[in-house]
């Protein structure tokens, strides 16, 4: 059986995201989900053989951020330390940290 994947990623597209951006926090790898694909039709243009040969959605974006490494783990909101008292919360279909004092901000809203 063909092992399914690439160097251990998703697929390629996934695992060559990773190994240019090698992104350290959740906040960094939403920035570039944000930008990558603007960022290529700004160069390449709307509709030609170049847009017809990349594939985005095949970028697995969980598991580039599932990858990161805990122990640089950052709030997602504002960069600072999640610990002692972090959470995990969901953000753009992604598990993502947050401090204690963001997700009061953002999640305890009476
Ligand atoms: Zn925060």
């Amino acid at each position: 059986m063909v092992k399914e994947g690439y160097n251990g990623w998703a697929n390629r597209e996934t695992w060559l995201v990773n190994l240019w951006f090698n992104p350290v926090t959740a906040r960094e790898v939403d920035y570039i989900r944000e930008t990558l694909e603007s960022d290529f039709y700004d160069m390449v243009g709307e509709s030609n053989i170049y847009t017809d040969m990349i594939n985005f959605n095949a970028i697995n974006w969980r598991e580039i951020i599932d990858n990161l490494d805990e122990a640089d783990a950052t709030c997602f909101y504002c960069d600072s330390d999640p610990e002692p008292n972090g959470f995990k919360v969901i953000e753009s279909d992604c598990e993502v940290d947050c401090c204690a004092e963001c997700h009061q901000e953002l999640w305890e809203v009476e």
